[in-house]
């Protein structure tokens, strides 16, 4: 009995431990960037790690398990996370009218003009203008010469999935390919903008979808500039509460970029 119990110990509750206490990678500075948008005051918090061209990019400040993710295994590049009051959503007032939009869907003119028209009480250009400005700027620091962008989402479970991509769902016009890995779940999965980190993610057995850059419809969002601009982008898209999954995703990355990405 005594024995059973020595070697549940280290079979189970050592590496619980250790993973536990495991910290995070040393950075070598962190910087806070102040904008402001109207009467709204936007951080960018930034990490840097090494001089690798990669950047690890978290905008919506509701999806924090990604951030814990990638803070705690995240050791290469440069790490972003952009702060506001407001959840998914970032609000401002501008000549006293109230606006909001979505961050992720404010790079292409088409997304930016939809998110504002859809957050806001009434659409006008200078609230445009303003908008594209920060999104000049989001793009110039985060994005800036990056040989690799990779966006930290986190979605809600059953809502939004690899499945959502699959023929006949919901987004499937917006697919060139799809790989489903069984015994998996399908909230956790990789979706890329660029063909060499599909292939090489499917193959080493995540769940991956390949965006159909041609054709994908104009929302806006970095997937879609990155795409048009034939920048290497994928999004670590995990569920909710997911933390070790996605930091498992991360890890994962970070090896086949090891192999593509040079400094
Ligand atoms: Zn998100």
């Amino acid at each position: 009995m005594k024995k059973a119990r020595i070697w549940l110990l280290i079979a189970v509750i050592l590496p619980w431990i250790i993973a536990r206490c495991a910290a995070p990678h040393a950075y070598r500075s962190r910087q806070i960037i102040h904008y402001r948008l109207g009467n709204t005051d936007i951080r960018l918090i930034h990490y840097d790690y090494d001089s690798l061209p990669v950047v690890w990019f978290n905008m919506h400040d509701d999806e924090n398990t990604a951030v814990r993710a990638a803070r705690r295994v995240v050791g290469h590049g440069r790490l972003w996370e952009l702060r506001h009051p407001g959840g998914r959503n970032i609000r401002f007032r501008l000549h006293g009218k109230r606006y909001g939009f979505d961050p992720n869907r404010i790079y292409t003119p088409e997304g930016r003009k939809k998110t504002l028209k859809e957050f806001s009480h009434a659409y006008t250009p200078e609230a445009d203008t303003a908008v594209a400005r920060f999104a000049r700027f989001v793009l110039g620091q985060v994005v800036n010469d990056a040989a690799v962008v990779v966006a930290l989402h986190n979605n809600t479970r059953g809502r939004y999935s690899v499945e959502s991509y699959l023929p006949g769902a919901r987004y499937a016009a917006d697919a060139a390919e799809v790989h489903q890995a069984p015994a998996t779940d399908p909230d956790d999965f990789f979706y890329c903008a660029d063909t060499l980190l599909f292939r090489r993610l499917a193959a080493a057995g995540w769940n991956a979808l390949m965006q159909n850059n041609a054709s994908v419809t104009d929302d806006g969002s970095l997937s879609v500039y990155c795409g048009r601009r034939g920048i290497r982008y994928v999004n670590i898209e995990a569920q909710r509460g997911h933390r070790r999954m996605q930091a498992r995703m991360i890890t994962s990355l970070q090896r086949i970029l090891d192999s593509i990405v040079h400094r």
